[in-house]
């Protein structure tokens, strides 16, 4: 736990949250700017700041948990499907570095997050460019 963390706060009950589930390594909350209804941030109760920092028996616990409410969420009638996001490191979204997974509910066309598949495909060179840049950094 980090003092100014403002997810360890909600787990200490410092910061009010409306809990949607609790056990005792994980906590999921409904967001407060939700993308859609029900929109909830699944949490570890143990402060993680990154994505790859997670010991893998906590990520575990979040993802159960995930499914675990997805399946619930998918009962309900206004719910057709769901999105499970991370954004890790603020280059990718990240604001509050406590790492969260969003379960972000999805209706057809409701148009929240567009991924659209690039016009383009790529052309071998640039696929095997990344391999490269893997491989040197792996080895
Ligand atoms: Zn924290």
């Amino acid at each position: 736990m980090t003092q100014e963390c403002i997810f360890c706060k909600i787990i200490n009950g410092e910061i009010p949250a409306k809990k949607i589930f609790e056990n005792d390594k994980v906590l999921a909350f409904l967001d407060i700017f939700p993308m859609s209804q029900g929109h909830t941030v699944i949490i570890p109760k143990k402060h993680f700041n990154h994505f790859e920092n997670v010991d893998s028996s906590t990520i575990a616990e979040v993802f159960n948990t995930i499914q675990y409410l997805g399946r619930f969420y998918l009962k309900i009638p206004s719910i057709e499907g769901f999105n499970v996001l991370v954004n890790n490191y603020s280059a990718a979204g990240q604001v509050i570095e406590h790492f969260h997974v969003h379960l972000i509910p999805r209706k057809t066309n409701d148009g929240i997050i567009s991924h659209k598949i690039p016009k383009e495909q790529a052309s071998e060179e640039e696929l095997n460019e990344f391999l490269e840049i893997f491989s040197k950094i792996k080895n």
